[in-house]
């Protein structure tokens, strides 16, 4: 016999498909969702269907924004010929967070694995080398994780750019070895920053 009804079992194993939630929060949430009100309920699952339709990529800095150019790449303030290379939008969200950082980003969305099979044609570096030659760019800060693949990453991207003649730089190893930067409090942040070194 079951446990729960078919549909309850429907929506945890929906919710337990999702990143870091495990079979047992699967079942919290399911249980707490079942015992919203019915507007609420309404609400979370409009939220998520106008989300998905509304988000999409920018299509200078691949960053996810609700229209066709995010607010940093369309904001005249930022520094347009300094370019932050990070892997995902949650380390954009670290370095912004500090709000001492002005210029502006490149959201990768992914980094190389040779492991895991992820090539440079997998993550958003065409549209980053793209950019360069359209833009007038003075710098590239590599921001990648410090792990294994965010080293690869650094290294790979360095080695396309280099010729072009544009200083590339890789921010300080203050990150911790294999640290995710979302985790990094904003002072280790901005002084991987200042410390950047030549690549
Ligand atoms: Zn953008």
């Amino acid at each position: 016999m079951e446990l729960y009804s078919g549909y309850i079992n429907k929506l945890i194993d929906e919710l337990a498909a999702l990143p870091g939630i495990g079979n047992k929060s699967a079942q919290r949430l399911a249980f707490y969702i079942i015992n919203m009100s019915p507007s609420r309920v309404k609400k979370l699952s409009e939220t998520i269907v106008q989300a998905k339709e509304h988000v999409s990529y920018c299509k200078v800095c691949q960053n996810l924004t609700d229209g066709d150019v995010c607010p940093i790449c369309s904001s005249e303030a930022r520094d347009h010929s300094t370019i932050m290379v990070v892997e995902n939008p949650r380390d954009l969200a670290a370095y912004e967070k500090t709000g001492k950082y002005n210029g502006v980003y490149h959201v990768l969305h992914g980094a190389i694995s040779p492991m895991l099979g992820i090539g440079p044609g997998d993550i958003r570096l065409k549209e980053l080398i793209e950019r360069l030659r359209g833009d007038d760019v003075s710098e590239v800060i590599i921001a990648t994780n410090s792990s294994l693949e965010g080293e690869t990453t650094a290294m790979y991207i360095s080695k396309l750019i280099k010729p072009t003649g544009i200083r590339v730089t890789r921010i300080a190893s203050g990150v911790p070895v294999g640290g995710d930067l979302e985790y990094i409090d904003e002072v280790t942040l901005l002084r991987a920053l200042d410390g950047r070194v030549e690549l």
